[in-house]
């Protein structure tokens, strides 16, 4: 019985190294996705999909304005399409505009020619008012090889995220904050939405903001994350 549980947990620990090296070349190596940071400093992205949209966004904004935060806002490029002004507000303010492809139809769905033209489209359109994107989220968070290999040939990393309160479903304002909050750790990258109308997002993210400030957190784009990236031996 002993001896089983030894050769058990000479597994696992044969296997959490296995994870931890493969982690390490990964990440190293740009090819896995990218859902969380690990790092020892209190750093959290809030990130915002599918927008923008023409009222949800600049409520957003005004919001982010007013707390003087930066944040990676992946948009949708039909919806860019519809409100470039929304979008060129967005860029002036600071923000990070990444892609989300153009229509939010789901990518591993789709053939090569079908997925390179959604980022394609959505990358044209958000180049006419913002810099070149380097990160990419798909819509759904689903994907595949084929996904990944057009996504990085075209320079983005895969970004997804490691919080995800269901803002789209309109759950009341505390419910959001209150999922945050309880889940958030250093390298958090919160996954958030502005492409429709109502949402209790804006009025959410005022207060998460707040609350993780106190909390001795501070908010930064994702490409800032990245940054704050510890390899642990
Ligand atoms: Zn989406």
């Amino acid at each position: 019985m002993v001896r089983h549980r030894l050769q058990i947990w000479g597994v696992a620990v044969l296997f959490m190294a296995a994870s931890v090296g493969l982690v390490y070349d990964k990440l190293n190596t740009g090819k896995e996705v990218i859902k969380k940071i690990p790092t020892t400093h209190k750093v959290v992205a809030l990130t915002f999909d599918d927008g923008p949209h023409y009222k949800t966004t600049p409520q957003l904004l005004a919001v982010l304005r007013e707390k003087q935060v930066k944040c990676t806002l992946f948009i949708l490029g039909e919806n860019a399409e519809s409100h470039p002004e929304i979008l060129a507000q967005a860029a002036q303010d600071g923000h990070e505009i990444a892609t989300h492809a153009y229509s939010h139809r789901l990518l591993n769905r789709l053939s090569k020619e079908e997925y390179s033209a959604e980022l394609d489209k959505a990358e044209k359109v958000i180049r006419t008012v913002a810099p070149k994107p380097t990160l990419f989220r798909p819509p759904g968070g689903a994907y595949n090889e084929g996904v990944l290999t057009a996504a990085r040939s075209r320079g983005y990393d895969v970004i997804l995220w490691s919080i995800d309160p269901g803002d789209w479903r309109r759950p009341s304002v505390s419910q959001v904050v209150n999922t945050v909050l309880k889940e958030v750790e250093p390298g958090s990258i919160v996954l958030m939405h502005d492409g429709q109308y109502p949402l209790p997002t804006p009025e959410a993210v005022g207060i998460i903001i707040d609350r993780l400030r106190e909390q001795g957190y501070t908010l930064v784009t994702v490409s800032q994350l990245l940054q704050y990236y510890e390899v642990r031996e």
